[in-house]
């Protein structure tokens, strides 16, 4: 870890802080004689016991050392937000390589952070974590943490993730596994790359290192490759279509069965929301997706969960806030099927007027169906073709509804982790850079996001009658995980 310290940029008034004399710009360099490595390994070090000694580096270079008698709670200091780590492979489907030219540098990024994968579930390859970090991941106990696998088999694994250091990802697992850290694992699955007896294989290997207690494969999911209309000079990867998506769900998905009998009933291997919507085949009852939605964020029973929930909503009197109300809907190709269903049968049962339109993605090219990765001029491209289909009024419909996960920040720059000279843009802004305040302006009516689910949906209809989304003052409740988010395309 090449971090010395970790900056303090506010100190709480009355804290432990100010009354042991840390002041803001001062850099916390040690605690219990151990250098901090950044914001995670504070926490951990602060709490480990009641009391701590502190050694703290002034502006000036001097140092001095503290004692706090803390009750293993933190002393009341804001440190200053870690940079993120880059990723060293080149794999072949990496979705930053994919990115048209012109988006903001951010999304350029290729992070790679066990912190986040711990923090956030995001997946990491490993590649930039060395034994030391390994290390440190087992004595800090960052448990779970989520990593992409892709291939057990070393030649393979190196063909994916483009870097011939990395082939022997299970000698990385292993060690953590053996330290106690559980590990939810990911395959992104590419035709006549790493399917076949390689797929097999890697089922085959992680499997065996599922175990009860800790230090154990918690689940594999599976997910279809992403590709982007931006492959030149790229190498050539084969894309999922709609047979090849058949054949995958009617070869696993009664392996996915199989696998959660044998794991007393919750399911192991997990199969990506975008095999069935791909393949054009209905997804699943609640059985197949693990108890506690295991990889949700990475799309596995997502449309599952949105159809349990609406079926429940509709039920409920709360429905009824949704009685005469005109809105257009605006996602994806891949959701849209299952939203106009939902949106069908609330209108049936209510008397809403909703309506699904599929927005195409130009910004990244027509194969790319899921939600989250619409632009803002995608969504305005579809909102102005439904309005102009509609003759063209003003008013044509009382609201507009956009895909929360496309007004997310996916990659890139969290709000604990940032990269130096990248200035992150306020939440509510579309990947383009177009913001939310922006499209409802265009459109000339209430422009909110959706949320994950029908509840919160009404929810911002609601806030949008009180003009709570207007004006570009976003509430925190817009920031709702779960519905429409990105492929694994953009996972690591
Ligand atoms: S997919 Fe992820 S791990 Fe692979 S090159 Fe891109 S950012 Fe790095």
């Amino acid at each position: 870890m090449a971090q010395k310290g970790v900056q303090v940029i506010a100190v709480e008034p009355g804290s432990l802080a100010e009354g042991a004399g840390i002041r803001p710009g001062d850099t916390l360099l040690e605690i219990h004689g151990e250098a901090v490595l950044d914001q995670l390994n504070y926490q951990f070090l602060i709490t480990r016991e009641d009391e701590a000694e502190l050694r703290v580096q002034r502006p000036d270079g001097s140092t001095f050392e503290a004692f706090v008698e803390n009750g293993g709670e933190g002393i009341g200091v804001d440190l200053a937000q870690d940079e993120v780590k880059v990723c060293k492979q080149n794999c072949v489907f990496c979705f930053v390589h994919q990115m048209p030219k012109g988006f903001r540098k951010s999304l350029y990024l290729k992070d790679e952070d066990i912190r986040l994968s711990f923090l956030y579930g995001h997946f990491t390859t490993l590649s930039s974590s060395d034994d030391a970090e390994l290390d440190r991941i087992v004595r800090e106990r960052l448990s779970p943490i989520h990593v992409s696998v892709h291939a057990t088999e070393a030649q393979a694994r190196i063909r994916v993730v483009g870097n011939p250091r990395e082939g022997d990802i299970l000698r990385k697992l292993d060690h953590l596994l053996a330290g106690g850290i559980d590990v939810h694992t990911q395959a992104v699955v590419a035709p006549g790359l790493n399917d076949g007896e390689t797929w097999q294989r890697t089922l085959n290997d992680l499997w065996v290192r599922r175990k009860e207690g800790r230090g154990s494969v918690l689940s594999l999911s599976c997910v279809p490759v992403g590709l982007t209309a931006y492959r030149e000079n790229l190498p050539v990867v084969q894309e999922v279509d709609p047979d090849f998506a058949r054949d995958w769900v009617a070869m696993w998905a009664p392996a996915v069965r199989k696998y959660a009998k044998a794991n007393g009933g919750e399911p192991w291997l997990l199969l990506a929301d975008e095999w069935f919507t791909r393949a054009g085949i209905e997804v699943p009852g609640r059985a197949f997706y693990s108890r506690s939605w295991a990889q949700l964020e990475n799309g596995v029973g997502l449309v599952r969960r949105f159809l349990e929930h609406s079926r429940r909503f509709i039920k409920t009197p709360r429905a009824k806030g949704f009685a005469g109300r005109r809105v257009l809907l605006l996602t994806g190709p891949s959701f849209a099927p299952t939203l106009n269903r939902v949106a069908a049968e609330l209108n049936r049962t209510v008397g809403s007027h909703l309506r699904v339109v599929a927005a195409k993605n130009f910004s990244f090219g027509e194969t790319v169906t899921v939600a989250g990765l619409l632009c803002g001029e995608d969504l305005k491209y579809a909102a102005h073709a439904d309005r102009d289909a509609k003759g063209g009024r003003s008013d044509w419909v009382d609201a507009v509804v956009v895909p929360s996960a496309s007004l997310r920040t996916h990659t890139g720059p969290t709000d604990q982790y940032t990269l130096r000279g990248v200035v992150v843009r306020e939440e509510g802004a579309f990947l383009d850079d177009l913001t939310l305040p922006q499209l409802a302006e265009d459109f000339g009516v209430p422009t909110v996001p959706s949320g994950a689910t029908l509840s919160h949906l009404l929810d911002h209809l609601e806030a949008a009658d009180r003009g709570a989304f207007r004006g570009g003052s976003l509430q925190s409740s817009f920031h709702t995980a779960g519905l429409n988010l990105p492929q694994g395309a953009y996972n690591p």
